[in-house]
């Protein structure tokens, strides 16, 4: 039987697409984290089937191409290209499955698409199918009634994938959260946290490290909070010291006041935390049900605590919630401006399906007429309390191009290489020529378009050749996003504003050269 495990692509950019990156180093075909739920699928499909794992941020698909079954994964914003490519699979006389978390949320929906849908884990499910197939007699629907037992779980087949496409891969300790906010839907997915063995994980990394090496030496801790249990936490981190990686994990902010684990997400490699700040509003991170894990008051404290221990902070911010008037982006700018946070990520609010912010907004009628698609972080898809879509809609985009203009670009980079956060071992003579030749071509690409690339270009040569520890992985990821922020801007020429947006704008254009 020949099965197709399908990923599918979510077309519009995003800030963390680093397209910038992939096409400079990695090629445009290439992507920077392995998907971990089609190589989880594979493991669990009986050896005498044939399979090909199609990634569509990296491959094409061949729509020719003969399959039994094809099998996609579905994600909200991805739902939408997931049924075209269902459709057209199932024109061609393919069974189709679908399953994921965006048809566990709306298995009708799924279902007009799809000859099988599954709901819930997938190890409660595809197994059954796998078995129903093979008796002649699949089912239209698979529901899995309880969590999958991580102990016992299956190792995914990384080896099916093609390893030079990816940066980074992807390895996943635990599932679950023990906090509930109102605008995360991993509670509802998957429960309160349940953790695999810390043996079987160690097994699992040394295993893609044998299916990815020499390409990459460092993995991306895919969970939604390793920290739930801080007693497994510092065990896991224990016991990564002896493999010497490189990797980066989500965290909540407050293993700031924890100094042990700080002194052991170092000690095992850690050189990126992603932290979920949400918001430097107190009333809207309690209007979320986030007041008791993150506190404004301790936000400053504890992004020192964690620089201190030379690990860099990707900081997501949520903008839009009920608490946030049009005072939110210059606040949050000045925030990101004062801590020196290194790469600062911004979404709007999404209401999105599984969460307990989904249902008020349809309590509340405050739902805006949106496609899937929109559900991504980057649109705003609801009312919000407190200003018009597109005063939110603009605000969020300036946030971007403020932070990731040249000048507040480099003044973060300068503190944080001053600081010692952004350095590594020392850089090869090599590594640093490519950067500067990097950073050359960038001049002369855009210098025309953006006069404030050469102070910036002038002062990273500097620091590049006169502190040869600096960090240049750190550089490259920052002119990435630098690059999405010309691309926004790009947009914005194009694009009518709202009387109230162009007010916001002008107010704000006025914030960021005070600042600068
Ligand atoms: S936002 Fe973070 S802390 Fe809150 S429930 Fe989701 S994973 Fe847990």
């Amino acid at each position: 039987m020949r099965t197709a495990f399908v990923s599918p692509a979510h077309g519009a950019r995003h800030i963390l697409d680093l397209k910038y990156v992939r096409n400079t180093f990695l090629g445009a075909s290439a992507s920077t984290c392995m998907p971990l739920a089609l190589p989880t699928l594979a493991a669990l499909t009986p050896p005498e089937h044939d399979i090909t794992i199609i990634d569509e941020q990296t491959d094409a698909i061949d729509f020719d191409a003969h399959y039994d079954v094809v099998a996609i994964t579905t994600l909200t914003p991805t739902a939408t290209r997931a049924y075209q490519i269902a459709d057209e699979f199932r024109s061609r006389g393919t069974w189709v499955v679908l399953g994921g978390f965006h048809v566990t949320m709306f298995p009708e929906e799924a279902q007009k698409h799809a000859d099988t849908i599954c709901t819930g884990e997938a190890e409660g499910t595809w197994p059954n199918f796998c078995r129903d197939w093979e008796n002649k007699q699949p089912k239209s629907e698979y529901r899995a009634y309880q969590n999958a037992d991580l102990a016992t779980c299956v190792t995914p087949r990384w080896d099916l994938l093609r390893p030079r496409r990816y940066r980074f891969f992807s390895i996943q300790a635990s599932r679950g959260c023990k906090y509930n906010c109102d605008f995360c839907s991993v509670r509802f997915v998957f429960g309160p946290t349940r953790y695999k063995p810390i043996a079987k994980v160690m097994q699992e990394i040394m295993t893609v490290k044998q299916c990815t090496l020499p390409r990459s030496d460092r993995f991306v801790l895919v969970d939604d909070n390793l920290f739930s249990n801080r007693q497994y936490a510092k065990e896991f981190l224990r016991a990564l010291i002896p493999l010497n990686l490189r990797w980066e994990c989500f965290a909540p902010l407050n293993i700031a006041h924890d100094a042990e684990i700080l002194q052991l997400l170092q000690e095992s490699g850690c050189d990126r935390l992603s932290i979920g700040i949400e918001s430097v509003s107190q009333a809207s991170l309690t209007s979320v049900n986030k007041g008791t894990v993150n506190k404004y008051d301790e936000y400053a404290e504890s992004v020192a605590c964690i620089h201190a221990h030379g690990i860099p902070i990707v900081g997501l911010f949520m903008l839009g919630f009920d608490g946030d008037d049009d005072t939110i982006f210059e606040k949050t700018f000045e925030f990101v401006r004062e801590t020196g946070i290194a790469f600062p990520i911004f979404s709007i609010v999404t209401p999105g399906p599984g969460t307990k912010f989904y249902e008020r907004m349809i309590q509340e009628k405050r739902m805006l007429q949106r496609s899937w698609d929109d559900f991504d972080g980057t649109h705003v898809c609801f009312q919000p309390k407190l200003m018009s879509p597109d005063t939110l809609q603009a605000g969020y985009e300036w946030i971007i191009k403020a932070c990731y203009s040249y000048e507040p670009l480099f003044e973060r980079t300068e503190k944080l290489w001053r600081n010692g956060v952004f350095t590594q071992s020392e850089q090869q003579t090599g590594l640093r020529l490519l950067a500067s030749a990097i950073l050359a071509k960038e001049l002369i690409t855009h210098y025309f378009d953006n006069r404030a690339l050469l102070p910036f270009i002038q002062r990273t040569f500097s620091e590049l050749w006169a502190k040869p520890k600096s960090d240049i992985v750190s550089l490259i990821l920052n002119l990435g996003l630098a690059e999405y922020a010309l691309y926004l801007a790009g947009r914005e020429r194009h694009r009518e504003t709202s009387l109230e947006s162009a007010e916001l704008l002008k107010r704000l254009s006025c914030c960021e050269s005070i600042t600068q």
